[in-house]
């Protein structure tokens, strides 16, 4: 166990003379290796409930989408099964996880509670309702740090006072220096007392209108997806320009950001593997690590920032009203005209999912060329993203508008040129836009340019705003706005 803090009253004596018992709480920790809520629960009695909580608050607060529904149901089913195999079972409940776990401890007699520390404003909610309840109850909290992140937010801060890095380049010096605890094992056995009942598991099924192309969830296929990943080159490519991270048409990254949202697998144990491997590829990969876990340590320092401008400029974005209400559903739609934005945004739609250059630029084309409200943008990608999380979604959305950690708030990135560097042979498109399948190499980014009689035959719109214009509204809007 790294860091941990326990908290309230001194643990209670289980209720019958039976063995003692402890509770290992999971959220976004959803694996058995390398999992220190779990190892620390087992350490600390003779028997551990492993408990799931369906959080009533977070379907209420329509966060529970079908994409993140049907892979939240195949990490739940593998953790189950993994932990059936070691003598064990989940015992899922639902409801307020403050109450049901209070719950649950009478029911067990259980005198301690194992939790990965939270990130954002409800998950400290939760912790602090939590601790509430279980005080009185007289059984102790104990809350993990590293599980959900390599480095614990609030564990690294620069001189000054600061309570948090604002910007990454230093951030990321002191966290490449920082020690990282060894990842742990899976546990051997998981003894679970008979008592506790558990509703059924939900099943990927049930979240209908999840996206046909949504990936498996679930700690087997997150190492599946790792290690054959890494079997193919792929972390030995990924700093390169062409075949790597960039490369929109190689499709080269690792796809595992919705296993980090969920903790079917351990960033922990990523970084070590990552860079026991070493090169270039690796460091590069490693770095993107960090980045997760510098929008966290934003976000737990500022929970606000999940809403709020992280930066303040006095922007006065477009809502829905009028002529945005028509830009903002061609871009959500993957109509905008501009292929490459249109192509990401179609990604989305199939697979709950998109490529970091993709995202990059249609967060940008949305609010710096139609000058529209990040948050509408980052609702988007909250209603579909299988990784949807409210760290790095609602900070890269701030970054790509300029209100966030970006050092050059007004960078705007151009579609065609970004074309031309990250889908020169315009395969990314060509994949994701099927009116354009036709249109051969470079001549794909740029469909207003092609002869009017075969411009006729595609059903593909005509650029929902000029360039040009857009990026000159957006320049006098930044001006007008901010002074
Ligand atoms: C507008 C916008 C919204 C985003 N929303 C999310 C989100 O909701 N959830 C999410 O996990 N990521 C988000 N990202 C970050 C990034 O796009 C994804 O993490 C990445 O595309 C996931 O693909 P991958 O696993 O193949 O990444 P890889 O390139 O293989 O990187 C490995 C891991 O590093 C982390 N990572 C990579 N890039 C970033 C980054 N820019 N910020 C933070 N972590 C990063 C991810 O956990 C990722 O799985 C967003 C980026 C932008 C620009």
């Amino acid at each position: 166990m790294t860091a941990s803090s326990a908290s309230s009253a001194s643990p209670a004596s289980p209720t019958s003379s039976g063995p003692t018992v402890s509770v290992a709480l999971f959220t976004s920790d959803l694996r058995l290796r390398d999992n220190p809520v779990l190892r620390a629960a087992l350490a600390a009695a003779e028997g551990v409930v492993p408990l799931f909580v369906l959080d009533r608050a977070v379907e209420e607060a329509g966060f529970a989408v079908p994409n993140r529904r049907a892979f939240l149901a195949d990490c739940l089913a593998a953790l189950d099964e993994g932990l059936r195999e070691r003598g064990g079972r989940l015992v899922v409940r639902s409801g307020d996880p403050a109450e049901e776990t209070t719950r649950l401890v009478h029911e067990c007699g259980a005198h301690e509670v194992h939790i990965a520390g939270g990130v954002s404003g409800y998950a400290q909610q939760r912790e602090t309702r939590l601790r509430m309840a279980l005080e009185e109850a007289g059984c102790a909290l104990r809350v993990h740090d590293a599980v959900i992140t390599a480095v614990a937010p609030g564990a690294l801060t620069p001189s000054g006072g600061r309570d948090h890095f604002a910007v990454f380049t230093p951030y990321f010096r002191r966290w490449s220096q920082a020690g990282r605890r060894t990842p742990l094992a899976a546990p051997r056995a998981v003894p679970v007392p008979e008592a506790p009942g558990s509703l059924r598991l939900p099943r990927r099924e049930g979240a209908r209108g999840a996206a046909p192309g949504l990936a498996r969830g679930g700690e087997r296929a997150g190492r599946e997806r790792w290690a054959s990943w890494r079997r193919k080159g792929g972390l030995q490519r990924y700093g390169q320009r062409e075949g790597g991270q960039n490369d929109l048409g190689a499709d080269a990254t690792s796809r595992l950001s919705p296993h980090l949202h969920f903790g079917s697998l351990s960033p922990v144990e990523l970084a070590h593997e990552a860079a026991a491997k070493g090169g270039a590829g690796a460091e590069a990969f490693v770095r993107q690590l960090a980045w997760r876990d510098f929008h966290h340590q934003v976000l737990a320092a500022r929970p606000a920032a999940s809403y709020t401008d992280y930066r303040p400029h006095g922007d006065r974005w477009r809502g829905t009203e009028g002529d945005a209400e028509r830009e903002i559903a061609a871009w959500r739609e993957g109509r905008t005209g501009y292929p490459l934005v249109d192509a990401g945004m179609r990604q989305l739609l199939h697979e709950g999912w998109m490529h970091n250059r993709a995202r990059l630029l249609a967060a940008s084309f949305l609010t710096k060329t139609l000058y529209v409200d990040w948050r509408i943008g980052a609702a988007h990608f909250l209603a579909h993203l299988v990784d949807g999380d409210i760290a790095n979604n609602q900070l890269n959305w701030q970054w790509a508008a300029g209100t966030g950690t970006d050092t050059r708030p007004n960078r705007v990135l151009n579609p065609l040129t970004q074309a031309r560097s990250y889908d020169p042979q315009g395969t990314y498109v060509r994949r994701w836009v099927p009116e354009l399948a036709a249109v051969e190499g470079a001549a794909v980014h740029r469909p207003w340019r092609l002869p009017a009689a075969e411009r006729a035959r595609l059903d593909y719109p005509e650029p929902v705003v000029d360039l040009g214009e857009g990026q000159a509204r957006f320049r006098a809007a930044r001006q007008r706005d901010r002074g």
